[in-house]
């Protein structure tokens, strides 16, 4: 069958099983491979190596990203010396393009990479950039979140540069994560280009103190779905789940016993959001919202999809495995990799 048709029916079952398989092989390779050997590219286009993080979870070199990678259809055959195969090409666009195992078949299935993996960005951005209080838990929740990301063969992007916050440059993405960022961490036109990648169809996740930042911007506060008015000490509360479907609130029990630090919101999300998951404030003391007090939500943005928790305080929570689930469904549906219904209840 000729390729355009191929395009226009869709790949055959027997080829796109085939496909992902191939696919997995070459992932799970470059996996190994980049542990043994970490590159990551600048956004001056130069590769750099990763210097790895200080223990406190700050990138030590908060300019320098790490690179998501792609599969090249123009690349396969270049590097077949797998002595080599950790470093990076840096094309004159500056985009650094890893080639794998898949990469080298290509120039025999270059449909291959036409059909199955073009130019689709396979990694998440994750921002910690903070402008005011800095939760201590950020390093062992980078940790988790690769863990994760890399379960969806994503790779992740670690920063606190405002600067990637430019128009263009989040494409790359298939999610943003503001992780525990506080404060003044972005200028109005970073917030901008954040809402004009949400919107152009990519994907938004908040966790917990992401909600106590940029309080003068109405954009920030629509992409997260409500801001923080106060919270409570760290306590154990019960947490009803209200959407038992959501890839977010799927695994919890339907009231989840977790121990945290509770936000209450200046505003109540409900009406432009998914509620998930509600705490009860009887289970607690310090809750103010009354009994319906959200805290995790989904909701769409123009073609994009956001994710928001309130969770996560502690350093305990991200090895605690419920949570992690929780976190893993909404990267999920950050990302796009499942249909969800994230229509406001
Ligand atoms: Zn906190």
């Amino acid at each position: 069958m000729r390729l355009s048709a191929w395009k226009r029916r869709g790949i055959p079952p027997a080829i796109s099983h085939w496909i992902v398989d191939l696919n997995a092989r070459g992932d799970s390779e470059l996996g190994r491979e980049e542990a043994a050997e970490d590159h990551h590219l600048a956004p001056d286009g130069r590769s750099h190596r990763l210097e790895s993080s200080d223990g406190a979870g700050r990138a030590l070199a908060p300019a320098e990203l790490r690179r998501a990678r792609t599969c090249n259809p123009q690349g396969g055959g270049e590097r077949d010396d797998r002595r080599r195969q950790s470093s990076w090409h840096v094309q004159p666009r500056g985009r650094g393009v890893h080639f794998n195992r898949m990469s080298r078949l290509a120039p025999a299935l270059g449909f291959v990479c036409v059909l199955a993996c073009s130019s689709s960005p396979r990694a998440i951005l994750v921002y910690t950039r903070t402008a005011g209080f800095r939760h201590d838990s950020i390093p062992a929740a980078v940790e988790a979140l690769q863990t994760l990301a890399a379960a969806d063969r994503l790779a992740v992007d670690h920063t606190e540069d405002p600067a990637v916050f430019i128009s263009g440059r989040l494409h790359d993405y298939v999610a943003v994560v503001f992780l525990h960022t506080t404060g003044e961490m972005l200028d109005a036109a970073g917030v901008q280009a954040l809402d004009a990648y949400v919107r152009g169809g990519g994907g938004f996740v908040g966790i917990h103190a992401a909600a106590d930042a940029l309080y003068g911007s109405s954009t920030y506060r629509n992409l997260v779905g409500a801001l923080l008015l106060r919270h409570s000490a760290v306590e154990t509360g019960t947490l009803p789940v209200e959407d038992a479907q959501n890839p977010a609130t799927k695994d919890l029990p339907a009231r989840w016993q977790h121990t945290d630090e509770f936000y209450d919101f200046a505003s109540n999300p409900r009406g432009s959001v998914r509620v998930l998951l509600r705490i009860d404030e009887t289970s607690y003391p310090g809750g103010g919202m009354g009994p319906d007090h959200p805290m995790a939500w989904c909701h769409v943005i123009g073609n994009g999809r956001a994710f928001y928790t309130a969770l996560g305080h502690t350093i305990e929570s991200w090895s605690e495995p419920m949570f992690l689930e929780h976190v893993r469904g909404g990267l999920r549906i950050a990302a796009g990799l499942f249909p969800v219904d994230c229509t406001p209840n």
